[in-house]
Parts: C-alpha cells; sequence; structure tokens
C-alpha cells in the first residue's frame, strides 16, 4: 500500500541514487516522480507481481524478503535512503521474486520504472549509477546469504541493528516479532540474545523499539559481514550513511 503525496520533487539530497544523477537526468526523473509515504506493515509488492514503479525513499526502511515455501521468511536485503526498491524492474526483469516490506515508516518518490530503463540505455552516468545500484544489492544479498548461513543469532542480529541504523538513526522502530521472522529465528531465542545485548550495555530496548547504545561495541559484537556490505556501499555511493 502506498499514500500519494500532493505533488512534491525529489530533491538531490533526499537519495543517494537520486544524487548520483547528472543535473539533466535528475531533471528528467523530477519531472515524473511521484511522492510516496511509506507505512510501517506496508507490502510494496510480493512475489510474482510485475513491479511498474521503483521507488526511492527518502526515509523509512523497507526489507526485501525471500518467502521459503512451507517455512519461515528470511530478509535478504535492506533499502533505505541509499538505495532504491524495485531495482531488478529498472535492470529488465520486471516481475519480482521477493518480498518488499516497509519496516520502518518512511516517504520518498516512485518513479515508473519502463522510461527510466529507457532513458539508462541512453545514458552513460545514469547507466554507471545503476550498474553501481545492483552491484551494491548483489553485495548485500551475498553478505546476507553468507551470514545467515555461517553465524550465530547474536552477531546477525548486531548487523541487522547497525545496518538498519545506518539508514534510520541509532533508535529503530521494530517489533520482537518482526526482527524474529527477518533474521529467521524463533522469537524466544532472539529475546535471549536481545536482553544479553541490553545487560551488556550495547543496545536500549523497550517495547517495539531498538537502539543503538554502544556503537563501538555492537560493531564489535556483529561480523565482518556487516562491514563488507558497509563499505562496498560507501565504496561504490561514498557519503551513502554519512559516515566512515
Ligand atoms: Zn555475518
Amino acid at each position: 500500500m502506498v499514500i500519494m503525496f500532493s505533488r512534491s520533487a525529489p530533491d538531490a539530497s533526499s537519495n543517494r541514487f537520486l544524487a548520483a544523477l547528472s543535473r539533466t537526468e535528475r531533471a528528467l526523473v523530477q519531472g515524473v516522480a511521484e511522492p510516496v509515504e511509506l507505512l510501517a506493515g506496508a507490502t510494496l509488492f510480493a512475489p510474482g507481481d510485475e513491479v511498474r514503479y521503483v521507488i526511492f525513499p527518502a526515509a523509512g526502511l523497507v526489507s526485501l524478503i525471500i518467502d521459503i515455501a512451507g517455512e519461515n521468511s528470511v530478509e535478504v536485503g535492506l533499502v533505505g535512503r541509499e538505495g532504491v526498491v524495485g531495482l531488478h524492474a529498472l535492470l529488465g526483469d520486471t516481475v519480482t521474486s521477493v518480498r518488499a516490506v516497509v519496516q520502518v515508516h518512511g516517504h520518498g518518490h516512485r518513479v515508473e520504472a519502463a522510461p527510466l530503463s529507457r532513458w539508462a540505455r541512453n545514458s552513460h552516468n545514469l547507466h554507471g549509477v545503476l550498474t553501481r545500484c545492483a552491484c551494491a544489492a548483489l553485495l548485500q544479498a551475498s553478505c546476507a546469504a553468507a551470514c545467515n548461513a555461517a553465524h550465530p543469532l547474536e552477531q546477525r542480529t548486531a548487523r541487522w541493528l547497525l545496518s538498519a541504523a545506518d539508514r534510520v538513526g541509532s533508535g529503530v522502530p521494530i517489533t520482537q516479532e518482526v526482527l524474529a521472522a527477518m533474521l529467521g529465528a524463533r522469537r524466544p531465542t532472539l529475546n535471549q540474545v536481545l536482553v544479553g545485548l541490553r545487560q551488556a550495555g550495547l543496545i536500549r530496548h523497550t517495547r517495539g523499539h531498538i537502539a543503538v547504545a554502544d556503537q563501538a561495541r555492537l560493531e564489535a559484537a556483529s561480523c565482518s559481514c556487516y562491514w563488507m556490505a558497509r563499505r562496498g556501499q560507501e565504496r561504490l555511493f561514498p557519503g551513502s550513511f554519512g559516515k566512515a
């Protein structure tokens, strides 16, 4: 579900992808972009859907999720203001295999994928931005796959919280139920991990809200997958997270 605001064009600072465009390219996008509100819990698209619009978040957090037949779903990517939701549609694959769900309320702009994809074929810079965005998404998905297979829940929880905080700030409004689902974990097991992180002073945890209390020690509790994805994003789009 996406709610449209009254019309206003995205500025260059609202989204890292848009910021990387040339002035001419950005003017093209601004001419067709429609503002949207991203409501927490809303499904932006589901497996099998045809994705007509891509979304450039300016605030908020969107999870990309793989539904495993007969089992739980697992998150394979996070998108905030550093990226684009529905990237595959810009690359020519308009039917999605993933579920995109808003985890943290926000807003942004949507643009019809087909014309933007055509512009990219005729613009060296836009094509380059799109390719870099695809590389960042591929790296993030690869890190998520490796992390889910190799690392214990405590490290994966720390990685998720740091990755989310990079995109929405140190306080992340999310429930244990949702976070457990994203991590493919049972809620009681995740609760034990969160209690341990809170008692160690690494996070503050209240109902429906988790905040990073000690960034350096939470980074130490995480795994190399966090840094691999983050450094890749920063290499491809410097300034994505405003630090590092
Ligand atoms: Zn890991």
